[in-house]
């Protein structure tokens, strides 16, 4: 079974350069803890794969940190 951390690398991957914010990726996966996502989207953006900056979310369209794969 794959972690946390592992399913929200998966899913943003999958979304395949589209932007994702913090609270869609928690109900898409059914997360708990909003903050539990913050932590990890914010360690995935350290690394080249991920790119997390203010934007437009592409499925809410809401105005918020949005995360993508580079
Ligand atoms: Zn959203």
């Amino acid at each position: 079974m794959a972690t946390v951390p592992e399913r929200v690398n998966t899913y943003i991957t999958e979304a395949g350069g589209y932007s994702l914010c913090d609270a869609c990726i928690q109900a898409h996966l059914a997360l708990p803890k909003a903050q539990q996502v913050q932590q990890i989207t914010s360690t995935l953006a350290t690394t080249r794969d991920f790119v997390r900056e203010p934007g437009e979310c592409g499925l809410c369209h809401k105005s918020a940190k949005v995360i993508r794969h580079a």
